[in-house]
């Protein structure tokens, strides 16, 4: 599945089974989205791979670590490579078609509900967590292989 900026200049696709997806409510990531929440995936590694642009790839980060990237052209955040583990943070905004397979993805989790905006109303069955839980028990919720 290839996934792509506003502009078209950053691209990158991702192989295998899609794991389900996570929207973070932080007051960051509203930041950085504009919006109440992101949408994301975590992709192993392996299953990664740019297409291109992404020398045309800016970075912000916070002194806590939190980190942005985005497109430089047209400042889409892109996917960045996690410190924790070995993978990728994917925007799931990015993607271009969305394919049969995954219309089967879903929102498994909402991480810092905690701090989520007032004006937002979280709707679904998903997990719900205050803050973040940890990244293993966060992964094993995102699989869906196990279903
Ligand atoms: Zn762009
Ligand atoms: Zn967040």
């Amino acid at each position: 599945m290839i996934g792509k900026c506003l502009c078209g200049v950053v691209q990158f696709e991702i192989v295998g089974e899609l794991p389900n997806l996570y929207q973070c409510h932080c007051s960051l990531c509203r930041k950085v989205s504009g919006s109440s929440s992101n949408s994301a995936m975590l992709i192993e590694s392996k299953n990664y791979k740019w297409i291109c642009g992404n020398q045309h790839i800016s970075s912000f980060a916070r002194s806590s670590g939190f980190r942005s990237d985005f497109c430089s052209k047209c400042g889409s955040p892109v996917p960045n490579k996690m410190k924790i583990g070995n993978g990728y943070w994917v925007p799931v905004g990015l993607f271009e078609d969305i394919l049969e397979e995954t219309l089967e993805v879903e929102v498994a989790a909402h991480l810092y509900v905690g701090s989520k905006a007032c004006w937002h109303t979280i709707g679904g069955n998903a997990k719900q967590y205050e803050k973040m839980p940890e990244i293993s028990i966060l992964n094993k919720i995102l699989m869906r292989t196990s279903r």
